[in-house]
């Protein structure tokens, strides 16, 4: 193809993950080769590192107004979700052994909830409404003496809605359970203080910030009981053993101070490239259907059902275009079956299989914005048009 425009990729898969931002890169080029010590190590190399890391943590804590201390750095938002409720249940057993949680959380959440009731644990998985809210209501009512733990996820990483964590946060506080929030699609995106959201616990991952993959980061709150995942070398006051990935800690950090700087402008742009992407696609595609919260939504999240129109199908003639999108979350990508949040909020089944998200990023113009726009009609037209011959 000689055509620019057609040959030039276009990324509108953020909520999957992000590109590393050359100043996060630059940031952690020194700490493959030159800087390479163990920060365990109480030689230079070993300093060096060391300070890194924990100028790090100092932005990390900073962002979300906690204690340096209060931040235990770990492989991905996956271990932090294992890492919180296995170390709660271990802690807490003698005291209870049910954990609340909601029916749309994260598979590392949800699957590690059931891995635990296999163990005896008792779960309960909250109702959300149609737009993918918990009531805090129904977790009042839901907690009962023996509720060791209260896990709901600050945004959808699907459907891109927001819940209301403060609230939560202020009945676990008031019936003294710990609250627990998975945090990857806020943190570094809207503000996300845990003093304000009252949150014990809090998750986020590196890569959804402009950040490198496998680093991740849980907050637990000073005096938290938790027993951690990993023995061994009690790196990160015991509570994450093993040394440290140095360059993916300071790549964090460095993504992190970005994200800080560019919070307010990322939140304005994106939620302008929403609105124009939700009414262009609305007037130009017959039967169309938003999901998820028209308001408490997060800024770059749009998560729409073509009736009629394979996902999996939409996908594919969108990628010849070069374009990238995403039916639901990655890993629903080689899990086939119905996305289990679309599910819960009870979508009719032919709108769950027509289902595409789109999320655009930092770096996305109105210009690739527009070519979705006047692209995907086509693509829906042409997977209707060949589904009314099965
Ligand atoms: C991406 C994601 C995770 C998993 O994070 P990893 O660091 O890739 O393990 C967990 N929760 C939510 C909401 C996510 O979007």
């Amino acid at each position: 193809m000689t055509n620019v425009e057609h040959s030039s990729r276009i990324y509108l898969d953020h909520a999957a993950t992000t590109p590393v931002a050359s100043e996060v890169f630059r940031a952690m080029e020194p700490y493959f080769c030159t800087r390479f010590g163990n920060p365990s190590s109480s030689h230079s190399f070993g300093k060096e590192a060391k300070n890194a890391v924990e100028q790090s943590r100092g932005a990390v804590a900073a962002l979300i107004g906690a204690k340096p201390s209060e931040i235990v750095f770990t492989s991905s938002a996956t271990e932090s979700n294992n890492t919180v409720l296995k170390g709660v249940v271990a802690s807490l057993r003698g005291r209870g052994n049910h954990i609340l949680t909601t029916q749309i959380e994260h598979r590392s959440v949800l699957d590690t909830c059931a891995f635990l009731e296999r163990d005896g644990v008792k779960i309960t998985c909250l109702q959300v409404d149609s737009h993918g809210r918990v009531d805090p209501a129904d977790v009042q009512r839901a907690i009962t003496p023996k509720t060791i733990l209260i896990s709901v996820m600050h945004a959808n990483n699907e459907i891109g809605t927001i819940q209301p964590i403060a609230e939560i946060g202020r009945i676990g506080r008031e019936f003294g359970v710990p609250v627990h929030t998975d945090a990857v699609q806020t943190f570094g995106h809207l503000p996300v203080m845990v003093d304000e959201l009252e949150v014990d616990y809090l998750s986020a991952s590196a890569h959804k910030l402009y950040g490198p993959k496998g680093v991740g980061m849980l907050y637990v709150r000073s005096g938290g009981r938790i027993q951690p995942l990993l023995h061994g070398g009690a790196q990160e006051n015991g509570l994450r053993s093993a040394t440290l990935n140095v360059s993916g800690i300071v790549g964090f950090g460095a993504a992190v101070r970005l994200a800080r700087e560019s919070m307010l402008e990322e939140i304005v742009l994106l939620t302008r490239l929403r609105l124009r992407l939700i009414e262009g696609l609305s007037n130009a595609i017959k039967k169309s259907f938003l999901n998820g919260h028209p308001v408490h939504r997060l800024p770059g999240n749009v998560h729409m059902s073509f009736p009629n129109a394979e996902g999996e199908l939409m996908l594919r003639e969108l990628d010849e275009e070069g374009i990238a999108c995403s039916t639901g979350s990655a890993c629903s990508a080689s899990s086939s079956g119905p996305s289990h949040v679309l599910t819960a909020l009870r979508v009719p089944h032919s709108h769950i299989a027509g289902s595409l998200r789109i999320t655009p990023g930092r770096m996305t113009t109105e210009g690739e914005i527009d070519r979705l726009i006047s692209v995907l009609p086509v693509i829906v037209r042409k997977v209707r048009a060949l589904q009314e011959f099965d």
